[in-house]
């Protein structure tokens, strides 16, 4: 049976590893997280498979990748033992009047880079057929149907629980720079063996890997996640804003996630003033019964990315690096991982997008 280390256990190495194992391969994981997954970016993340309205404001390829992970996550939900909250009903992207321009410029990029059928303007009243609320607050809002989120908290919770009892994981907060000296000592260290029984040792430390991954850089972002009782959101919401894409990930049981603050900096320290009042003045100015909601935890993590924020999957002489998804984890992952799967068999030489990769 073929076997792997992973390398890391955040979104990319919890997904890989369930897929390794799906698959039949024997999965060993060295993670300086803890189960929850609490230390990665993923955690925090609003979990939004949003590939139009991403590709508007970064590259048509982000729409590619992306639709293919829109197929492939229901079908991987769907093994799961437990439903995860699988919201699909797609995204509405709202402006207050003073960000008019923005819209407009935000509508012309994606008559630009997008497809007629990709999106839908939508008048108040056809607002208000799809989410009575926010027409209460917007006159106008542009539709993209094909869009989704999930419950990452609760997928990771899954997912660790497969981990835990298929897979030996260890914790370990002392892998800095990855040689194959120093993968064989802590290979010894952790399970009295070296590396040479993997058939292959995968990096997925995100920000952990900056030592190895020439230009790899931190994008801080910030979250609010509240419980809403008077809001009834069903839809993901795009606030247009001249500073961050704001967007609103709804959850179950009348929670939601508002992210995210965009910000150039490997910072992981907590949510800064200014960025807890944006974040929660947007909120309050998609609807007034936030007014209520109560705080239940103002978060920061930081994207690992590379220059042009595209995925970085290398072959090096220990292994593979895969990182460098940057705000596009939950949109990249499965259609990034099934193409790295069929690498790892021989059945593909390199991933669809080859311009991105370097294996
Ligand atoms: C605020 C915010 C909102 C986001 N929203 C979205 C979204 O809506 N949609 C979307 O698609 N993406 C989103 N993302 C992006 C997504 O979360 C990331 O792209 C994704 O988490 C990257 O996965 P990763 O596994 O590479 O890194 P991570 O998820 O950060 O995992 C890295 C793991 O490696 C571990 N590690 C680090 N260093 C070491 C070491 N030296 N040794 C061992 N283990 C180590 C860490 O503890 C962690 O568990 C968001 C990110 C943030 C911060």
């Amino acid at each position: 049976m073929k076997s792997y280390l992973i390398i890391g256990s955040g979104l990319v190495g919890r997904l890989l590893a369930w897929r390794l194992l799906s698959a039949g391969y024997s999965v060993d994981i060295l993670s300086s997280d803890d189960r929850l997954g609490t230390g990665s970016a993923g955690y925090i993340a609003a979990a939004m498979i949003s590939p139009a309205t991403e590709a508007i404001t970064t590259d048509p390829m982000v729409q590619t990748m992306g639709l293919r992970s829109l197929q492939l996550w229901p079908q991987w939900l769907a093994e799961l033992s437990q439903p995860i909250f699988y919201q699909q009903h797609g995204t509405l992207v709202v402006a207050h009047a003073g960000d008019k321009a923005e819209m407009a410029r935000f509508r012309k990029r994606a008559e630009y880079t997008l497809s007629a059928a990709d999106f839908k303007i939508l008048n108040q009243q056809q607002l208000a057929n799809l989410e009575p609320q926010l027409a209460q607050q917007f006159d106008n809002a542009m539709y993209f149907e094909q869009e989704a989120c999930l419950d990452n908290r609760h997928l990771y919770q899954q997912l660790g629980d497969i981990l835990a009892a298929e897979c030996h994981w260890q914790r370990c907060e002392d892998i800095d720079v990855l040689t194959e000296h120093s993968i064989d000592q802590v290979c010894q260290q952790y399970f009295s063996h070296d590396a040479a029984k993997y058939d292959a040792v995968i990096d997925c430390r995100g920000n952990g890997a900056h030592r190895d991954i020439d230009k790899l850089r931190s994008v801080r972002g910030e979250v609010i996640r509240v419980h809403a009782p008077d809001v009834e959101f069903k839809h993901a919401i795009r606030l247009i804003h001249p500073r961050y894409p704001f967007y609103l990930a709804p959850r179950p049981n009348n929670e939601y996630v508002l992210g995210a603050t965009v910000i150039e900096s490997d910072d992981m320290s907590p949510v800064s003033l200014r960025s807890g009042l944006e974040l929660m003045s947007a909120l309050y100015s998609l609807h007034k019964g936030f007014s209520e909601a109560r705080i239940l935890e103002m978060s920061v993590h930081c994207r690992p990315a590379m220059v042009n924020n595209m995925p970085n999957i290398k072959r090096t002489k220990w292994g593979f690096h895969l990182n460098g998804f940057y705000r596009h984890g939950y949109l990249f992952s499965p259609a990034i991982i099934t193409d790295f799967l069929n690498i790892l068999d021989g059945q593909q030489d390199s991933v669809s997008f080859g311009e991105y990769y370097d294996v």
